[in-house]
């Protein structure tokens, strides 16, 4: 794809996480042209963010090649992308209800596309990882949170006000441990570094020995998700007890999607994923107990060791949407005469209220 005036259309990808942004540009067959991260920073507030993300943007337009640019943005929250708008970002939690996309444009006069960062990353394995070679997969992406993406017939699916794929906050056991998003029982409770770190506090006898013992690896301080991967590795039987549970709630979780969905895969992100090879046993223990056998031996448990999916996802789903623009324009000049029937029988089905 080439930009207005001949160049190479470049796409700058754009991960904001609660801490760090992920900036990087790519061009369409994926080259890196420029990377960059800074610190988020989001307590000075969302003006100071947008003046420092759209100087480092203003800057890279100087001096990569070609003429044309393109941005994708990834962002963990509740985001309106067919408008560009974030809705609202727990781990950032002033940003709310803004127009992100046209600000950005304003600034630095480029289109933006905005997207939840999981269905970013799970753009971005179906794309740049899995090569499009399947149409319908899962993306489950495990951090402090638990975000989901989802792949379908090879394109995002966003639902009807694109909130679709909230994997994190399904509902594993009514009533149970509280949740960073206030409801109670949600799978990241559970499953989110700080439900698995709550179950070991409740599980370990004397946390600073264990510290002592299996931190010092990982030169951890304090009990987290790598130490406990740690004592796992070691033979620690209360850490294998933890993953294996954690194996259980997720099986528990992803049952209902495969069964909702039956997608051809299912791909593990995120720090947490690390510590797979100790809680897939149990994952495939509760899918080898369910009756409908057929979706659960089709569907391909993976895991993603790029930890960067996130913004280079963004910069290749910002070329592909803008190449999609350019298309849909095309085919709707195209089609403008044959659209003669298009309010056939509009009122054939009436609102239930
Ligand atoms: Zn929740």
């Amino acid at each position: 794809m080439w930009g207005k005036n001949g160049g190479e259309m470049i796409g700058i990808g754009i991960d904001i996480g609660g801490t760090n942004t992920k900036v990087v540009a790519l061009n369409k067959k994926g080259k890196v042209l420029k990377e960059y991260r800074f610190k988020t920073l989001s307590d000075l507030g969302y003006p100071d963010f947008l003046k420092r993300i759209s100087k480092l943007i203003n800057s890279w337009k100087k001096v990569l090649p070609g003429d044309n640019f393109i941005i994708g943005m990834g962002i963990a929250g509740d985001i309106n992308s067919a408008e560009g708008i974030i809705r609202f970002c727990p781990n950032l939690d002033k940003w709310r209800d803004i127009k992100m996309a046209a600000d950005i444009r304003k600034k630095t006069k480029l289109r933006c596309f905005i997207e939840n960062d999981a269905n970013i990353a799970a753009f971005g394995v179906h794309t740049l990882e899995l090569k499009k070679k399947y149409k319908n997969g899962i993306a489950i992406t495990l951090g402090t949170g638990v975000g989901g993406g989802l792949i379908i017939n090879g394109e995002i699916y966003n639902g009807s006000c694109g909130s679709a794929g909230e994997l994190g906050h399904t509902n594993i056991y009514p009533g149970g441990s509280k949740c960073n998003c206030h409801m109670r029982g949600c799978l990241e409770a559970y499953v989110g570094s700080y439900g698995i770190i709550g179950r070991a506090k409740k599980e370990i006898k004397n946390i600073p020995a264990f510290i002592k013992k299996y931190g010092k690896l990982s030169s951890a301080k304090k009990l987290d998700t790598i130490c406990l991967s740690n004592a796992a590795a070691l033979g620690n039987s209360i850490a294998l007890k933890i993953w294996r549970d954690t194996g259980t709630y997720l099986g528990i979780a992803l049952s209902d999607m495969i069964l909702i969905l039956n997608p051809e895969y299912i791909v593990f992100m995120g720090g947490v994923s690390k510590a797979s090879k100790y809680f897939l046993p149990s994952i495939k223990a509760v899918f080898a107990k369910q009756m409908i056998k057929a979706p659960f031996k089709k569907v391909k448990l993976l895991v993603s060791k790029n930890p960067d999916l996130g913004c280079y996802g963004a910069a290749v789903y910002a070329l592909e949407k803008i190449s999609d623009r350019r298309k849909a324009t095309v085919n709707k000049a195209n089609n403008k005469d044959r659209a003669g029937n298009s309010a056939l029988a509009e009122s054939i089905y009436m609102e239930y209220e």
